[in-house]
């Protein structure tokens, strides 16, 4: 293999497990320190800076990081299963703990630049567009239908997961830069809006239409059968305050989730939800399911919706189909009758949450903006630009309905296109990012950071008592960890982003770091191919995701190959070393954001 280059950015963030399957690339590691150092408004800052709703996300976020983080990894044979780090239960610690911190934020800009753009939807894409153009002096002015800003995180995602009073402090951060909002005001053609002549239009209008379910019955029993995400919306507004006392929800997503705890809230005493498929293959967050099952809801899954059963209008139950997965030769699942009779399941009302959809009524097809044949967008999937290129695209709107994690990183990408684009530059040349990488060396054996793992196993996060919650639609349920459990579960974290970093030339090998490695992560040994030196090593490297670390040839021609994949950052190599050929030395990367630091001129990172 030839010699590991360092230097190449992605190296290093590659290791930082957490950050680099954000797709925000929120420095974790970074903001978890600062917790245990009780820096809460610290954290929340570092934490702004990524992912612009820290609070909101510490509650709601889909969590790519945590299934990533290497504390899983390594914590075979501690507690039932092997858990991450509670990464984003501690972003909302950061968030319920940080005081006041309206003085941090960024101030309007004092000039404008006399560029306007215009963001379509209040949602959290167009909001961070407007969080990172509006401090550069660009005049944005964000356009919704509903009158308050925050998208579908205010109307869709329910009280009871996400406070109001969280929503509107982060929304109000970002409009407190000096965006111009017009709430109440859906734009009904995009030509018209091109004829105002704005610089940039960004378009951030999610995907607003809920599937449906054409089986027999639909229109009979129209009156009791409803849309998921319109029913949550309605129950948001008010206009919906109860349910009947049975109900179905049908699907097997996060929308059904909070379909059916909404609907318990509401009176619903018999909810029940049905799947077509298997219920490992439930597209819901398994924190979701099991939310959903602690308050007592059932699921029952490999049930295909066959009629809607009602009288004269008046819904009764729903038929469905009983089936089974089956798999083909070439591995393809198909559910297949079981040749049990169809079951009849009674019902008073159901909630269909089978699936969501784009929908662009406002975009004529003549505007200059291509779709492709589903209906999306095309779109440069970098710059996000359209066929138009000062029209972008980013959030649900883009490629479909993701999560609002993702609609934030669109939000930063279009956000560097429109800057770069109307600063004369070309959008498709993507800036790296900042990157430092600082040695942690306090004394022989000191570090500055607390490298004295903690063998506990992931916190619980309280909940507020079943029967409590059960009773009002916007109690909250979970109610955060405290500061010492914050601090407890803080100090699980690996400091990942603290890394090995090793100089050949330094190197006697003496092998005191093979023998005091606790993960049996470094080796001394002959070069050779990828895939055989991984067979060969002290600890077979066998996760071909994770990279390995080669040095160059040392004196007696062997290199030393360290396996990225199980280190724990505890630095006893680097302690044990007697040269100093290994540090510990913390990286950090700064996502590009749109500003000077993103354009071809730009200055020297720090
Ligand atoms: C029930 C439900 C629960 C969810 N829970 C979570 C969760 O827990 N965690 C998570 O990460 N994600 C969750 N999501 C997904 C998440 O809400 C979306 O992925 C995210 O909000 C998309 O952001 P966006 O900026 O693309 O648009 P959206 O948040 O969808 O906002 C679009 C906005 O555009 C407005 N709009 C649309 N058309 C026009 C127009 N022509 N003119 C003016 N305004 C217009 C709409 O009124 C809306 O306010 C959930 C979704 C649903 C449906
Ligand atoms: S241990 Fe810490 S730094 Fe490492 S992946 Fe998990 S949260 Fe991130
Ligand atoms: S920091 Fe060094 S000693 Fe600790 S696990 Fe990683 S390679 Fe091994």
């Amino acid at each position: 293999m030839h010699p590991t280059d360092i230097r190449d950015p992605d190296y290093f963030h590659k290791v930082v497990d957490c950050q680099w399957a954000c797709p925000a690339h929120t420095p974790v590691p970074e903001y978890i320190r600062l917790i245990a150092a009780g820096r809460h408004a610290d954290a929340y800052m570092v934490n702004w800076r990524s992912n612009v709703f820290p609070g909101i996300l510490g509650r709601t976020c889909d969590r790519p990081c945590e299934p990533a983080c290497r504390r899983g990894r390594v914590e075979e044979g501690n507690g039932e299963k092997p858990e991450p780090v509670a990464i984003c239960r501690l972003k909302r610690v950061a968030a319920d703990l940080k005081g006041d911190v309206r003085a941090r934020m960024p101030k309007k800009a004092a000039r404008g630049n006399g560029r306007r753009i215009a963001c379509i939807g209040a949602g959290p894409a167009s909001l961070t567009v407007a969080r990172d153009l509006a401090p550069l002096g660009y005049q944005v002015t964000v356009y919704d239908a509903e009158a308050k800003a925050g998208g579908f995180m205010r109307t869709q995602v329910p009280r009871f997961r996400l406070p109001e009073s969280v929503i509107d402090e982060e929304v109000g951060y970002v409009l407190d830069l000096g965006v111009e909002f017009v709430g109440g005001r859906r734009i009904e053609s995009m030509k018209a809006l091109l004829a105002e002549g704005h610089d940039a239009v960004f378009v951030g209008c999610g995907a607003p239409r809920g599937r449906d379910l054409d089986i027999p019955g639909r229109q009979e029993a129209a009156a009791h059968i409803h849309i998921g995400i319109d029913w949550l919306a309605s129950v948001y507004f008010g206009h919906v305050e109860r349910v009947g006392r049975r109900v179905l929800v049908l699907g097997g997503g996060n929308t059904a989730m909070d379909c059916c705890r909404s609907a318990r809230r509401l009176g619903g005493e018999a909810v029940t939800v049905v799947v077509r498929s298997g219920f490992d293959e439930m597209k819901a967050s398994p924190w979701e399911k099991e939310d959903a099952m602690h308050e007592g809801i059932p699921i029952l899954d490999y049930r295909v919706p066959l009629a809607f059963e009602h009288e004269d209008g008046r819904l009764t139950g729903m038929r469905f189909q009983r089936v089974r997965a089956e798999y083909g030769a070439d591995g393809r699942r198909s559910l297949v009758p079981t040749g049990e009779p169809d079951e009849l399941i009674p019902c008073d009302e159901v909630l269909v949450a089978v699936g969501q959809e784009n929908a662009f009524p406002w975009i004529e097809r003549d505007a200059g903006i291509e779709f492709d044949r589903w209906g999306l967008p095309v779109l440069d999937k970098d710059t996000l630009q359209s066929s138009l290129p000062h029209v972008l695209f980013g959030g649900d709107a883009a490629f479909g309905p993701k999560n609002i994690i993702w609609a934030v990183a669109h939000g930063h990408e279009a956000a560097v296109s429109i800057d770069r684009l109307l600063s004369g530059e070309d959008p498709r040349e993507r800036p790296a990012p900042a990157v430092t990488l600082v040695s942690q060396k306090m004394g022989i054996h000191e570090w500055s950071y607390d490298n004295d793992i903690s063998p506990e196993e992931r916190h619980k996060v309280p909940w507020a008592p079943t029967e409590l919650a059960l009773r009002r639609i916007d109690l909250e349920v979970e109610l955060g960890f405290d500061d010492a459990t914050a601090w407890r579960e803080a100090q699980r974290c690996l400091n990942c982003d603290v890394q090995t970093v090793f100089e050949d030339g330094k190197c006697i090998e003496c092998d005191a770091c093979v023998d005091i490695c606790p993960m049996d992560c470094i080796s001394f040994t002959a070069n050779g191919p990828e895939d055989e030196l991984r067979t060969r090593l002290t600890a077979p490297a066998l996760n071909p995701t994770q990279d390995l670390y080669v040095s160059g040839p040392l004196k007696t021609a062997r290199v030393m190959v360290k396996d990225e994949d199980v280190c724990l950052h505890c630095g006893l190599c680097a302690e044990r070393c007697p040269t100093g050929a290994w540090d510990m030395r913390k990286f950090l990367l700064h996502t590009t954001q749109a500003g000077p630091s993103c354009r071809d001129a730009r200055p020297e990172a720090a």
